[in-house]
């Protein structure tokens, strides 16, 4: 039987416009007072009553929330709120925000948020809005929106209007005869009572007894509790919860699944694991779709915590890089073949830590040209994926795009012609080989010419020729990248 329940709602936007402000001010304005106080620590979302209806609302802002659950194949909001500053109008994470929420394929509300100050500018933000895409309701489109001070709460409980409205539009459901699953979404140790889970119930119903299992981690509810830590016998969705009673941590962005038998919990869980590895294959077997920008990842580690501590930081670096990156496995253990072969299928890099590659794994990867970055520090990491993202994407660095090549290559060295896409290119320097988003090999100018005339460098936009030495074949289209 399908029954009716309450939209998950997440809040997105670029860092400072507000978004925590936001949840906040939501937090206080609409969960009952006397309820409030109960819990001191988040677990990761929580529940509001607006005019006489509830909303869930994951406060973990940002996009951490997102990428982590696409790890596990998992969604979890069925709404968002896509905050912008009027003071500062759409910005690279505003972007970044968009293109997750156009991948997850869910409605968003818009929020123009702090309207309070003297510099606000509503207009200029749809204009930015509309540029990038967003048209919204009154303004040449159909996409919701509010003027909101998420400071001093103007706005907002008509903002809430808009999300419940939209949500009564998309009648979420749940089906109150299946097995209650959800989403982990916080996980830690508490003194006293021992394992303590966060999660967001999206079927069935949950209730204190039942078995539980989440990927590798299992256990029995002793203790059921709603958000703000009261106990309680059984919830449904799209209740937040925490529980009580997992003998080892599960990770954040798991599907979870429990009931009166042990047995068909643990059955389940293996099938949404076998889901998503097949789902991971499955892409990883497709040329890949999608953005033709986005970045994609294979990640291994060394244990489930590491590749946490990893997701993490990747979802770090695009937010910094402002690019899109898609981890397409992620799993522990060395770098087997197989990691090779699905890096190689998607164009992916490999990005390890605390591991190392077997021997057929580093021959592979050798043979078909796969980045493999590792280390055992994780800011070494960030520094090699942030320079690699760089090399990769960024229009700025010093290249000679390769427009042809020259007779027949003589040992290393080959005659090359190209146009220099950013200068200035000099004689004798060394350079990386790139064919659009992959490291092919490096090389080193022996020999510099232009206007068939020796020179000792070359400008932006300058035809030039090259004798090379390369251990890689060069071939037409790639570039020839230089500097750190
Ligand atoms: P987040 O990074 O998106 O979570 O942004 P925060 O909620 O941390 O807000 C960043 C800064 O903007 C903080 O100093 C907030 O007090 C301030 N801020 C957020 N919303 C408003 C608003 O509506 N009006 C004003 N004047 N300041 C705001």
């Amino acid at each position: 039987m399908q029954v009716k329940r309450p939209p998950i709602i997440t809040v997105m936007g670029h860092v400072d416009h507000g978004k925590t402000t936001l949840l906040d001010t939501i937090r206080k304005t609409s969960v009952a007072s006397k309820e409030a106080g109960g819990i001191t620590q988040s677990m990761g979302a929580y529940e509001i009553t607006h005019g006489g209806q509830k909303i869930t609302l994951i406060d973990t802002p940002g996009h951490e929330a997102f990428s982590k659950m696409r790890g596990y194949g998992a969604q979890i909001a069925d709404l968002a709120i896509l905050v912008v500053a009027a003071d500062d109008g759409v910005k690279p994470q505003t972007v970044n925000a968009l293109n997750h929420i156009k991948q997850a394929k869910i409605p968003f509300v818009v929020a123009i948020n702090k309207i309070d100050k003297e510099n606000a500018d509503v207009e200029k933000t749809k204009k930015d809005l509309g540029q990038n895409g967003v048209y919204l309701e009154g303004f040449g489109g159909d996409v919701s929106w509010h003027a909101i001070s998420a400071k001093t709460g103007e706005g907002v409980n008509e903002l809430l209007d808009l999300l419940l409205l939209t949500a009564e539009l998309e009648n979420f459901t749940y089906d109150a005869d299946a097995p209650a699953s959800g989403i982990v979404l916080s996980a830690r140790m508490d003194s006293k009572r021992g394992l303590s889970v966060g999660v967001i119930l999206q079927n069935g119903t949950l209730a204190a007894g039942q078995f539980v299992t989440a990927g590798a981690a299992s256990g029995k509810i002793k203790t059921l509790e709603n958000f703000m830590g009261k106990r309680v016998k059984s919830l449904v969705p799209s209740a937040p919860a925490i529980l009580i009673g997992f003998e080892t941590l599960p990770n954040v962005g798991e599907i979870f699944f429990a009931g009166n038998d042990f047995e068909k919990a643990t059955a389940l869980a293996l099938g949404a694991i076998k889901e998503r590895a097949s789902k991971s294959q499955k892409t990883a077997g497709m040329v890949p779709t999608g953005d033709e920008n986005e970045i994609h990842i294979v990640v291994k580690a060394d244990e489930a915590a590491s590749l946490e501590a990893l997701s993490d930081l990747i979802q770090k670096i695009a937010e910094l890089e402002n690019s899109l990156i898609k981890v397409l496995h992620a799993s522990v253990g060395n770098i087997h073949e197989s990691d090779v072969k699905t890096a190689e299928n998607a164009g992916a890099l490999i990005v390890s830590f605390r591991v190392k590659p077997d021997a057929a794994a580093r021959n592979l990867a050798t043979a078909k040209k796969i980045t493999i970055l590792a280390s055992h520090i994780i800011y070494e990491l960030e520094d090699q994926l942030r320079t690699y993202i760089k090399k990769m994407t960024s229009k700025e660095r010093r290249a000679i795009e390769v427009l042809a090549i020259f007779g027949k290559a003589k040992g290393k060295e080959r005659v090359v012609g190209g146009k220099v896409t950013l200068g200035p290119v000099k004689n004798q320097e060394s350079f990386e080989v790139w064919q659009e988003k992959r490291l092919m090999g490096t090389g080193r100018i022996l020999n510099l010419q232009s206007g068939r005339k020796d020179v000792l460098e070359a400008q932006t936009g300058q035809e030039v020729g090259l004798l090379v030495e390369s251990d890689d074949s060069i071939k037409v289209g790639q570039r020839l990248v230089f500097g750190e």
